[in-house]
């Protein structure tokens, strides 16, 4: 067994204009095959051919194998990333939308949030919806750092590399993230990951 390219949720032009078919192409298809790539070169032949995509990762942590670490984790971020994200603009409901008033006064309150910290963030990384004991809270992880460094459950994600947007917004992160946060985020995965109380598991082949 080898770690799998996860699939796109949707079509590749399922996001534009905020999301481009040529950024998806480039970033699902080269981007994030990439880490899959070289995670697949790393392990292949060691103790780790053959485990889930999280135990190379949790390996590569606990090995001090940064770069090993920064392929997989990069290929487990992709893969959650992809289906945060959602073609229908959608709305939270239920437990979900309950925790997101309790712990940010309302939704409006939690995309201005995002939209804040994802903003803020220094060069590369991510911004992370994360819950902890039914708190949710909003968290910044840099370059891979993925879902060992929240300190909870990760329920959704936003890439903030350049390569996420340059091709669509150029500089302007401020407003892919608004339009992302605005139009596309997948809400009913947020649902899942929070009733599930554990991290997201990666397709495996
Ligand atoms: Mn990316």
């Amino acid at each position: 067994m080898t770690i799998i390219l996860s699939p796109l949720p949707y079509a590749d032009d399922a996001l534009a204009p905020v999301i481009s078919a040529t950024t998806l192409q480039t970033h699902h298809g080269k981007h994030h095959r990439t880490y899959v790539d070289r995670t697949n070169t790393a392990i292949d032949g060691t103790d780790l051919a053959g485990h889930s995509l999280e135990q190379v990762i949790d390996a590569a942590l606990a090995a001090g194998n940064k770069g090993l670490f920064n392929n997989s984790a990069q290929t487990w971020n992709h893969g959650f990333y992809w289906n945060s994200l959602s073609p229908e603009t959608q709305a939270p409901d239920g437990d979900l939308a309950a925790a997101i008033d309790a712990s940010f006064g309302s939704l409006d309150a939690l995309k201005a949030e995002l939209v804040a910290q994802g903003t803020a963030h220094f060069a590369s990384g991510w911004v992370w919806l994360v819950a902890k004991d039914g708190k949710l809270s909003v968290e910044q992880t840099h370059d891979a750092a993925s879902y060992a460094d929240l300190s909870g459950t990760p329920l959704l994600v936003i890439d903030l590399w350049e390569h996420a947007y340059y091709l669509d917004h150029k500089n302007v992160r401020p407003d892919y993230l608004k339009q992302i946060v605005a139009e596309h985020l997948n809400w009913a995965f947020a649902a899942e990951n929070l009733a599930n109380g554990t991290v997201w598991a990666y397709p495996a082949a």
